[in-house]
């Protein structure tokens, strides 16, 4: 192996400390694959209120760091505690700033003080790395959040003798949050700049920020990464990220296939893998007898896990699955798991309730339940608006459930139609509904070519080795930049 590297890694979601969405779950996975691989990761997070907690009471392995971290933020010098722990499972290192004013809260987000918050956390990261005389060779920070770091770095941090030099990685989790504020942060953060053309008269955007002054840009697939230079999907920065178009990159996230992972998943009626797959016909019984639809062996089950959300193409779904309960590719059955906006509740428990022995809806957050859809379904429906990643066909795809996608962002990546999965193209209920056609054709008709189609879907790396491969060739090429 090359040199081992030292990475300084940022973000104000890791699971299973603190997350809500994809970028908890990169942030708790990619440091682990990275160590393995041997280079030194260090993860910084906040300690926000459940953190604290977990402290105070002396649980969860996390414990105060002696002394203080003095952080300085326009003009003034603020102490911050410290506490250290190590990601589950592994050796990594990881950091959470103590401000009790700023993180001791009940939730991660929402707060009309955010920008100052995440401000004061990015400028404290690096502090606290120069105090563990921890100096990386590259930053990686994620989403606006920690892009005051690269900020920083990039301005002020530059005439420091002991910053100059280090390079940073930006990484697009979610490009439509983006870290609105007024020109007095940077006052805050100590950095003296110019406003870019992205940002209202003075008015400051982080993302925008991070984006600008990174020296290297990525998102979570390759195809995402095209789209977001689109005027259609870049959320008001696609000019931005063309001008910084030879610098952006895409690299897929990983599944954790520890904790998914059909051989050992304990939260499903039977443990199958590729090459025993009896297991999945009680899974389906299970599954049918937990959504109350009659035991039937030879119709295709379809299952939907999501959140219910515009982005998850949940306005083209509706007339596909009224059709699909009208038979129009024969008898098929369909359950669904999400949680989110009253009016997709309302389209799936109208459909479940006019079609009782055909349907069941499910309006929880029920990882359980979730696992067992996608052990026990022979179908997962994901048409995507849009998808920088995505893990809900990763995840069926592991568990030998063939995903119907749309061809859009990650789902571009790594469902191939008609060898891993099926997918359509365009955002209509027609293109959908053909795609659910073939797919169920394929079945009725064809079970040589679906067993195959699922196979080759269990056979698909989406590891975070492999992931954390690409991450260490762009951390080089960021740093080779520098010389
Ligand atoms: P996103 O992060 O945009 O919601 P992904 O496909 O990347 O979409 O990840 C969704 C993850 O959340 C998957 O692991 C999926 O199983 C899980 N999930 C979504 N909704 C639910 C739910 N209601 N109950 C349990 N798990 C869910």
């Amino acid at each position: 192996m090359q040199n081992p590297l030292k990475i300084l890694f940022i973000s104000s979601e890791v699971a299973p400390f603190a997350k809500i969405g994809g970028l908890g779950d990169v942030a708790g996975s990619l440091p682990k694959a990275l160590r393995e691989m041997g280079h030194d990761v260090r993860v910084v997070m906040p300690a926000y209120g459940s953190i604290e907690q977990a402290v105070r009471s002396g649980q969860g392995g996390v414990e105060p760091l002696p002394g203080q971290l003095l952080v300085s933020m326009g003009g003034s010098i603020y102490p911050a505690g410290v506490f250290e722990g190590r990601l589950p499972g592994s050796d990594v290192p990881i950091y959470f700033i103590a401000e009790w004013n700023l993180f001791d809260r009940d939730q991660i987000y929402g707060y009309e003080d955010d920008p100052y918050r995440f401000a004061f956390f990015s400028r404290a990261a690096i502090e606290l790395a120069r105090g563990l005389e921890f100096r990386p060779d590259i930053l990686h920070a994620n989403d606006w959040h920690t892009a005051p770091a690269v900020t920083w770095l990039a301005t002020t941090g530059q005439a420091e003798d002991y910053h100059r030099g280090i390079p940073s990685l930006f990484t697009i989790h979610n490009l439509s949050h983006q870290g609105n504020s007024g020109w007095d942060i940077l006052d805050y953060l100590g950095v003296i700049t110019h406003s870019l053309t992205e940002e209202g008269f003075g008015e400051v955007n982080f993302m925008a920020r991070g984006i600008y002054h990174a020296t290297l840009i990525n998102t979570v697939s390759p195809t995402y990464a095209r789209e977001i230079m689109t005027k259609e999907g870049g959320a008001g920065l696609d000019e931005l990220l063309r001008y910084r178009g030879g610098d952006v990159r895409g690299i897929l996230n990983g599944l954790d296939y520890d904790s998914w992972n059909p051989r050992e998943d304990l939260r499903i009626a039977a443990n199958y893998d590729p090459d025993d797959m009896d297991g999945r016909i009680q899974n389906r019984w299970a599954l049918q007898a937990r959504a109350n639809l009659p035991h039937k062996e030879d119709i295709p089950l379809l299952g939907m896990v999501t959140r219910l959300d515009w982005q998850k193409g949940l306005d083209i779904t509706g007339h596909v699955v009224y059709l699909l309960l009208n038979g129009v590719a024969g008898e098929v059955q369909i359950v669904v798991l999400g949680t989110g906006a009253a009016h997709y509740e309302q389209m799936f428990a109208h459909l479940a309730y006019q079609f009782p022995d055909k349907m069941a809806a499910f309006f929880d957050y029920d990882p359980g339940l979730a696992a067992q859809i996608y052990a026990g379904s022979d179908m997962f429906l994901m048409p995507s608006l849009f998808e920088p990643c995505g893990l809900g066909q990763l995840i069926s795809m592991r568990y030998g459930t063939v995903p119907i996608v749309r061809a859009t962002g990650g789902l571009v990546d790594t469902v191939a139609d008609g060898v891993t999965g099926f997918s359509f193209l365009e955002y209509d209920s027609n293109a959908f509904l053909n795609a659910a056609e073939r797919a169920i054709y394929t079945y009725n008709t064809d079970r040589k070519t679906w067993h195959e189609i699922q196979n080759n879907g269990m056979a698909s790396d989406n590891s975070w080795e492999r992931s954390a491969e690409g991450y260490v060739k762009l951390y080089r090429e960021a740093i080779a930049r520098m010389d």
